[in-house]
């Protein structure tokens, strides 16, 4: 980020909207010494990044001790084609968070962030759904990353290529890129007779 301050951003506005749109981070924490970086979902609730998963898991329990973690997140707009193979780059955008990690344990913001798991990823789905058990909500560790130390990091536009470049006979341009949902497959053990969704069926970020 201090290679290219320009590109830089800390305003909350910035950071919400990548980590509203995206669903997927990277998850980076030591355990004796060995770095893991881990994919996994998020959901946002105000100044709050929750991550989940099972109670069993060696990243959660790893996490719940209150470890330093680091987070990112990225959106892929496209593929940056300079005239020099120098300058080729890709237009995104990405949040990187730091601190650390602790657990949720009271039952009704556990609760919340679970609704707001599921409703991140699809919105409308929560309620129609059958709501968590005692068991499962106990089998499920959540944990809270206040959203203190982040920053944005965003490039959009055409290539920067070198000014002698640029008379060069090659072609030089943006391939856009953008993540499409298909048409929604129905589960072959549906036992009735039920149209997909509108969520499913126009689903979009
Ligand atoms: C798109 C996506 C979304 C996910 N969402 C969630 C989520 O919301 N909650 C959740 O708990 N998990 C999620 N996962 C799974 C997550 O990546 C971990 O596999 C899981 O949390 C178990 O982690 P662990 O530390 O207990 O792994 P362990 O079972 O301890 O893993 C042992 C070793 O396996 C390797 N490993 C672990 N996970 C992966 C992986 N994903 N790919 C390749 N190697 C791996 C690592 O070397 C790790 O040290 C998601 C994965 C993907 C790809």
């Amino acid at each position: 980020m201090k290679r290219l301050p320009a590109r830089g951003a800390y305003d909350s506005d910035t950071v919400f909207k990548i980590l509203d749109e995206a669903f997927l981070c990277h998850v980076g924490f030591v355990v004796g010494g060995q770095p893991f970086v881990i994919p996994t979902g998020y959901a946002r609730v105000d100044e709050i990044l929750y991550i989940h998963g099972s109670a069993a898991s060696r990243m959660l329990r790893t996490l719940s001790e209150g470890v330093h973690v680091c987070v990112t997140v990225t959106l892929i707009d496209g593929l940056v084609l300079a005239r020099s193979a120098f300058h080729h780059s890709m237009n995104y955008r990405s949040v990187v968070i730091l601190g650390r990690a602790t657990l949720v344990e009271q039952r009704e913001e556990k609760l919340a962030a679970l609704r707001a798991f599921t409703e991140h990823v699809v919105s409308g789905r929560w309620n129609d759904v059958r709501q968590p058990t005692e068991p499962e909500i106990k089998a499920t560790t959540v944990l809270a990353l206040p959203l203190a130390e982040v920053s944005a990091k965003i490039r959009t536009g055409p290539p920067k290529d070198d000014e002698e470049d640029y008379s060069l006979p090659i072609w030089a341009g943006v391939v856009p890129l953008k993540l499409v949902p298909e048409g929604p497959i129905p589960d072959p053990r549906l036992e009735h007779k039920i149209d997909a969704p509108g969520y499913a069926q126009n689903y979009r970020r």
